[in-house]
């Protein structure tokens, strides 16, 4: 596995294999890499030629308040870990090589990007729909898998790439869970013992809401009092419980529709987010 760490060099290797006529996979993460981004990994070995997979904290989708500084950074065990997979390449560029002095242009994707986590992150999905898209153009795969857990940032991708006339095609994968039903995430690790033992409780809080949801009860109810069933269980807060639309993340009433719940929850000041789909 080669390890690039500019535009070019990633341009040159990826265009060496489509004129052998080889089919690219592209798996973006922010590394600190789990069996969820591996099970990425995994799925873009499996359905394409070769696999590249990018490395970079991007420091636009991330507000004043948060985390960038100590996101958990291991670039070596990460590429190693990649390696044992069959990843072909690693880009890992710098913030420059991404955002070289004098960038400005951003891309938004308004609606879909500005509700659920949209309102409690303000500019965070501009940050998402600008670096991937970025990594798009740069890469040029066949195929761009993300993953459930980020159920809405899935959405805004998928979005983007058809508006903007990306040829990828967008590859949904299902979340992976610790056995206790906790979704994998690189700020697990930010979780105190007594924390690790509540954090199920999201999961369990999103399968009774979906369970309600999927028997045509009320699932504002239901998710009202889970919300506050996630507090006294030891959560410091909930951002939002909710049932939506699966692809408008609407607030919708139509019986036929397609629903997920969603939510967020701070838990000490570690904020989880996780979602299931109803039936
Ligand atoms: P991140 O490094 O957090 O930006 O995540 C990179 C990619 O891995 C995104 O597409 C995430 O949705 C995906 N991912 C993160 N955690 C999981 C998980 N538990 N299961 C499936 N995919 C995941």
């Amino acid at each position: 596995m080669r390890i690039v760490r500019t535009v070019q060099e990633l341009r040159r290797e990826v265009s060496d294999w489509r004129s052998s006529g080889f089919s690219v996979g592209l798996v973006p993460t922010m590394g600190a890499l789990h069996a969820g981004h591996f099970s990425l990994v995994e799925r873009a070995t499996t359905e394409t030629d070769r696999t590249c997979v990018t490395l970079f904290v991007n420091p636009k989708q991330f507000g004043p308040n948060e985390d960038f500084a100590v996101y958990p950074r291991d670039e070596e065990a990460d590429a190693e870990a990649l390696r044992d997979r069959g990843a072909n390449l690693l880009f890992a560029p710098g913030i420059d090589e991404m955002y070289p002095e004098g960038s400005a242009t951003s891309v938004s994707v308004p609606g879909l990007g500005d509700v659920l986590e949209g309102e409690f992150r303000p500019g965070f999905f501009t940050g998402v729909a600008t670096v991937v898209s970025k990594l798009l153009i740069q890469s040029m795969p066949h195929r761009a898998y993300f993953g459930e857990k980020d159920y809405q940032q899935l959405c805004v991708i998928r979005r983007m790439s058809a508006d903007l006339d990306l040829p990828v095609d967008i590859v949904g994968c299902p979340i992976i869970r610790e056995p206790d039903g906790l979704a994998l995430s690189s700020r697990n690790a930010y979780l105190s013992e007594e924390e690790r033992t509540v954090a199920p409780r999201l999961q369990a809080a999103l399968k009774y809401v979906a369970d309600v949801a999927g028997s045509t009860g009320d699932h504002m109810d239901a998710a009202r009092g889970a919300a506050a069933e996630l507090v006294e269980a030891g959560f410091t807060s909930v951002d939002y419980l909710t049932v939506r639309d699966a692809s408008s993340l609407e607030q919708t009433s139509d019986p036929s529709a397609n629903l997920r719940v969603l939510a967020a929850a701070w838990l000490g000041k570690t904020r989880l987010i996780d979602n299931v789909a109803v039936g």
